[in-house]
């Protein structure tokens, strides 16, 4: 079945790289005519990029720069095939620089033996170069403009993506929305699971309309009010 890129709002396309929303990478349209890639999804998922870009009449070529969430296979496993194809630049926060580039996922189950267990199965990913590094509050002229939102914990350098002009916030791993259902980032999968908590509460801060997962189907009615209320605010 071909992959193909869905609309997310003016500009921005949801690719779901794997199932039908359970992992999504994301396209977005700059104004100088480039296009910015958030996520590369997993190993395999090159390929499927690459065809969802000629879906929307681009190629790679035309790819400016690839944000990574953080560094987990299943967001970066592709980057390294995906340079192959693209000159793009490729950032990540620089807490999570050094998993990129050795090839390793940051340690996951916060120390536990499930943690210990699928640390081994998941422990390499396919390593790529990071060409630099974000921190929280950086801004990218990505779309009508991009706002790092560092939310550590699911890894040490995660980060979530605000596009406040164009209504949008792009979770990342910081919360999941699997089978329609918002939650936390699952224990098994974060490096500090407390922590990982404590900073998705930062998600129910800013203003937006539609909400983007990587795992889930994106939210696009009562969106901040659907976290909020999850998050447990008003
Ligand atoms: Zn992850
Ligand atoms: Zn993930």
């Amino acid at each position: 079945m071909p992959v193909l890129p869905i609309k997310l709002t003016d500009g921005v396309w949801r690719i779901p790289t794997f199932g039908r929303n359970l992992i999504n990478s994301y396209l977005i349209e700059n104004s100088d005519g480039t296009i910015s890639l958030i996520d590369c999804g997993l190993k395999s998922t090159s390929k499927k990029l690459i065809a969802s870009l000629r879906a929307i009449n681009r190629s790679p070529e035309e790819v400016r720069e690839i944000l990574i969430t953080h560094a987990h296979s299943d967001h970066l496993g592709g980057a390294r095939k995906f340079q192959e194809a693209s000159s793009g630049k490729t950032h990540i926060h620089e807490s999570d620089v050094s998993y990129a580039e050795n090839g390793k996922n940051p340690p996951i189950g916060g120390g536990g033996p499930l943690g210990r267990v699928l640390g081994f199965v998941s422990s390499s990913i396919p390593s790529c170069h990071i060409d630099q590094t974000f921190k929280d509050g950086d801004r990218f002229n990505i779309g009508t403009g991009l706002t790092v939102l560092h939310t550590p914990g699911h890894s040490p350098g995660h980060c979530s993506f605000y596009l406040g002009n164009a209504g949008l916030l792009i979770t990342g791993d910081a919360l999941f929305n699997f089978r329609d259902k918002i939650s936390y980032s699952f224990a098994a999968f974060c490096y500090d699971e407390k922590m990982s908590k404590d900073t998705a509460e930062r998600l129910g801060d800013p203003d937006y309309e539609i909400v983007a997962f990587t795992h889930g189907p994106p939210i696009r009615e009562n969106a901040k009010q659907s976290v909020r209320e999850f998050l447990g605010r008003r």
